[in-house]
């Protein structure tokens, strides 16, 4: 196998400033150029998986195709990149320091004294290097994520450094992704904090190839060759990344600076020129007017927008395949819960229940699966909202009027949701749930057709599950499901007859969406959603 290129995109002066944009563009542009590219999201917590994390703070958690429950952006590399990651591609602190305890344990360095330098930063660059190769890859983009003099990031920076002496200088780069902030009454760009960040990195012996400025616009040109002079790189490498209005428009703002040339020269690749026609079509498209819908989120973390981002993103898709504009209508369902009104839900045109846990707004979600079904306006429930959704059509179809869910309600006496048999007795909460892809068969209906074939393979994260003591009744009174597991026990998804657009799923089909291709049960929400506007 040939050599494998690595790309490691490091971040200075604070957080949130887009590595992951920076890494997922550069990625793009090469895959567009023709190359097999993957990435890998380095996050220096110490927790093993993102699993645990509160949304509220850290944003969704991501469930991947093998169940591993990572970094949200994980779900930008997978959109970006059109390809399925594995649970190696996102190395935590926690797991690496698991690894290795559990190593000295077993007694694999039995004489030794187990330390940060050297075992600890070798299970990370072997880490980097079993991730690319799995995945075949000509090139690895590495998004190490914090920032550079971190405490916490050390381990990852030594090991980035670690990975360029063994690979050697050719085959590994530094993209350095920096805050160049526009101060002062006159507005003028600031290049010292990057002078500061640039600095720490070489302190740390690394030297970035190329620096990535993220500035509210564009570079000034003397701004630009300061930067280049005292981090001593040329001045086409000083990247000017202003405000998109998109994040899918930033590989073109790459490609305009030329950013694959630049990679290619620096790992001595051979300059191909990256096609970006599907590309540029999709971002004319959804950065393009048409009609608007909108869509209600009842979520309880809505404040954090990034709490639900693969809704967010397949909704964006789904109005870029239908021709039209989906603005969200951000909704906290415990708001809902204690106004006792549906009255935030007016004009909406469509609704989601995403997925959730706990009581907390759980009432406040049930309140707007009851207004979408009785207003015959169109909903999509997911996990939680699939759950809920039969919860509300038990209590007020059904009149059992104390019906809930095991999870909400542990004594109750209809527990209409229960736990999945395998889970009870569970103790540990770490990676612990129903987990990844699983098989699902559709029979007659929506979702069918929607998807266009009768056996699908959809990701999932849940604990509980519909109680198929009820499902007779259920189904008798009109709710249908269309959706079970491959044994036929599980359901998996379900639909009301006569509703213009009342479907549900177990599954989150959210996290397999694609810039070209929707979540279909997203794109059946927004186009019923349409249509229910056109009246
Ligand atoms: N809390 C529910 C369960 O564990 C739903 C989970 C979810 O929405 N992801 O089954």
């Amino acid at each position: 196998m040939s050599q494998i290129k690595y790309i490691i995109v490091t971040g200075g002066v604070l957080s949130g400033l887009g590595k992951g944009v920076t890494s997922s563009s550069s990625g793009l542009l090469l895959q567009c150029a023709g190359y097999k590219v993957t990435a890998v999201k380095i996050d220096p917590y110490l927790n093993v998986d993102a699993g645990t994390m509160n949304p509220y703070e850290h944003g969704e958690v991501f469930v991947m195709a093998d169940g591993a429950e990572v970094d949200l952006d994980l779900g930008n590399y997978e959109r970006f990149l059109n390809c399925d990651l594995t649970s190696d591609h996102n190395i935590t602190t926690g797991k690496v320091f698991k690894k290795v305890i559990e190593k000295e344990r077993r007694g694999d360095y039995l004489g030794q004294t187990v330390q940060i330098i050297p075992h600890i930063v070798r299970e990370i660059v072997d880490g980097i290097k079993d991730a690319a190769k799995n995945a075949k890859a000509d090139i690895c983009v590495v998004e190490l994520g914090g920032t550079v003099g971190d405490i916490e990031s050390m381990p990852f920076m030594e090991a980035a450094r670690l990975l360029g002496r063994e690979e050697g200088r050719d085959n590994v780069m530094f993209i350095h992704t920096t805050l160049v902030p526009i101060v002062g009454s006159v507005g003028e760009q600031k290049t010292k904090p990057t002078q500061h960040s640039v600095k720490e990195l070489q302190g740390l012996g690394i030297r970035p190839d190329v620096i990535v400025g993220r500035s509210d616009k564009k570079l000034d040109e003397d701004i630009a060759s300061k930067i280049a002079f005292f981090a001593d790189i040329p001045r086409e490498a000083v990247i000017s990344a202003p405000d998109a209005r998109t994040i899918y428009e930033v590989p073109l703002i790459f490609l305009q600076q030329k950013v694959p040339e630049l990679i290619e020269k620096r790992l001595g690749l051979k300059a191909k020129k990256p096609n970006v026609k599907k590309w540029r079509n999709f971002v004319d498209r959804i950065t393009n007017g048409g009609d608007e819908v909108e869509i209600a989120i009842i979520g309880k973390y809505t404040s954090l927008k990034d709490s639900y981002i693969s809704h967010e993103e397949t909704l964006l898709y789904a109005g870029a395949v239908l021709g039209c504009k989906v603005k969200i209508r951000w909704i906290e369902a415990p708001d809902l819960e204690d106004s006792g009104s549906t009255d935030a839900l007016e004009g909406v045109d469509g609704v989601i229940v995403p997925g959730g846990f706990g009581s907390r707004g759980s009432e406040g979600k049930i309140m707007a699966a009851g207004w979408a079904r009785t207003n015959q306006v169109p909903y999509l429930g997911v996990c939680f909202g699939f759950q809920l959704a039969t919860v509300e059509f038990c209590r007020n179809v059904l009149g059992l009027k104390d019906a809930n869910s095991s999870e909400l309600a542990p004594e109750g006496k209809n527990s209409v949701i229960d736990i999945l048999p395998e889970q009870e007795g569970v103790k540990d909460m770490g990676a612990t749930m129903r987990l990844g892809d699983h098989k699902v068969k559709l029979s007659k209906g929506k979702a069918r057709d929607l998807y266009g074939k009768d056996e699908v393979y959809e990701r999932h994260r849940h604990r509980y599950e519909i109680n198929p003591d009820y499902i007779d009744k259920i189904e008798k009174a009109g709710m249908k499901y269309t959706g079970r597991d491959n044994g036929g026990r599980r359901m998996e998804v379900l639909e009301l007859e006569g509703h213009p657009y009342y479907v549900a799923s177990q599954f989150h089909p959210e996290f397999k969406s694609r810039p070209d291709k929707p979540s279909p049960l997203h794109l059946g929400l927004v186009k019923a959603a349409l249509a229910n506007k056109k009246g």
